[in-house]
């Protein structure tokens, strides 16, 4: 059995790709569907010969797919010839009924479509390519990793809102968490850093991306994460708000005749540090801020501002802990963000070494000093992989 994964990430108008060898990580090819339901879209395929671009509308999900086993056949490899083994899709909602990838049959596609009130734009997005993929392979296995799946180790009193508890039966509102195969591959690389069993370390880990989260992790289980519901609630993220006081939804609504929709949307879409400073791009965010602009340096204030509380915060839940660890596009990228968000805490063992970590070097690193309490670490995340190599376990099991 080859170790080739084709791994499907959809969302809710994008779907990427990627053809990974679960064994070394290794992409042969990798592409990214884009503006999915709307009037044009564009497909990029990144294959042995470089890149293709491709412009035409995208109605559905199902198109894309389509689109994008296309390009594998004209701009290669062709995935006849590549001895694929299995289908790995990544599903944002897997309620609590999901704690561990599973393969995809009937009763599990019946499952992700009862969870659709809890993910509206990502889980139909997501059944789509199961649904495609299903006729398209229809002698391949085919796994379902949940980003909620990590994180159904948290315990009652994180995972439980105050609120009315039949809410919880009937309408399962609770704290579920979302990013989790980043978080699952970032801790087992945090930990070889460490040179410690993944089971021996407690880690606070900041996924700072479009969607950004913090998770508190003891031993290899999270035990607390800043989305809750839905992946709204916590850090500041590209648009959205996350924490927000409760009452802001009653408020816009009486006060200013605001529609759920409208507010849903702003939240979502208008907030974050675009809301903030007019750009959602933390690139951007950085370089207005070193040219003096008040409201990207309020952004970027307000952003790492958050971060420390929740670093402050989890150091409290976990009570020990071995590393601060920074991952995803702002997180590895951004030496500004993990300076400003951890300056200050020497007294809880926190600091950052200023050539480590503004120096060149981009693999997992230790940028805190060397005689620090806590380390202070960079690792890239690589979901892809995360997401093949779970496809994989499932699939020798079975086999
Ligand atoms: P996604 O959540 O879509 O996977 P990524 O993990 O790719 O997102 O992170 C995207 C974010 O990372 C963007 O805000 C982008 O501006 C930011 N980013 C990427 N490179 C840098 C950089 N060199 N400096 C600062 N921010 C960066």
């Amino acid at each position: 059995m080859s170790d080739s994964v084709l791994v499907l990430n959809a969302g809710s108008s994008s779907l990427k790709y990627s053809l990974v060898d679960a064994a070394s990580g290794a992409a042969a090819a990798s592409g990214l569907v884009e503006q999915i339901g709307e009037a044009s879209g564009v497909l990029t395929h990144h294959g042995p010969d470089g890149a293709s671009r491709t412009a035409q509308p995208f109605p559905g999900h199902e198109s894309a797919l389509r689109a994008a086993m296309q390009a594998f056949s004209s701009c290669g490899p062709p995935l006849d010839s590549v001895g694929l083994s299995a289908v790995g899709h990544r599903v944002v909602h897997g309620g609590d009924r999901f704690s561990a990838p599973a393969v995809v049959d009937d009763d599990l596609v019946a499952a992700v479509t009862s969870l659709v009130p809890l993910a509206p734009l990502h889980n139909p997005a997501n059944l789509s390519c199961i649904e495609t993929a299903r006729r398209l392979f229809p002698d391949l296995p085919q796994v379902a990793v949940f980003d909620t799946a990590f994180h159904q180790t948290l315990p009652p009193h994180a995972y439980t809102y105050a609120l009315p508890s039949d809410w919880v039966e009937q309408l399962q509102i609770r704290r579920y968490g979302f990013h989790g195969t980043s978080y699952s591959f970032v801790a087992r690389s945090a930990a070889r850093l460490l040179g410690r069993p993944v089971e021996e370390v407690n880690l606070i880990v900041l996924h700072l991306g479009n969607g950004a989260s913090a998770a508190a992790i003891e031993g290899g289980r999270s035990v607390e994460t800043s989305m809750g519901l839905s992946p709204l609630e916590g850090l500041v993220m590209g648009t959205r708000s996350g924490d927000v006081d409760p009452a802001l939804h009653a408020h816009l609504h009486r006060q200013h005749g605001w529609s759920v929709e409208d507010i849903d949307r702003a939240l979502n879409r208008d907030s974050g540090l675009k809301g903030i400073s007019g750009h959602n791009d933390f690139r951007e965010v950085s370089q207005l801020r070193a040219e003096g602009d008040p409201r990207a340096t309020l952004a970027f204030d307000v952003f790492c501002h958050r971060l420390r509380k929740y670093v402050g915060a989890y150091y409290a839940v976990l009570g020990t802990v071995h590393a601060v660890v920074f991952t995803a596009g702002v997180g590895e990228n951004s030496p500004a963000a993990r300076a400003a968000s951890l300056a200050g805490l020497q007294r809880l063992g926190i600091a950052v070494d200023p050539l480590r970590n503004e120096g060149p070097e981009r693999g997992a690193r230790f940028v805190s000093p060397d005689d620090s309490d806590v380390a202070v670490l960079v690792v890239p995340t690589n979901e892809e992989w995360e997401i093949a190599q779970q496809a994989m376990a499932v699939v020798r099991r079975q086999a």
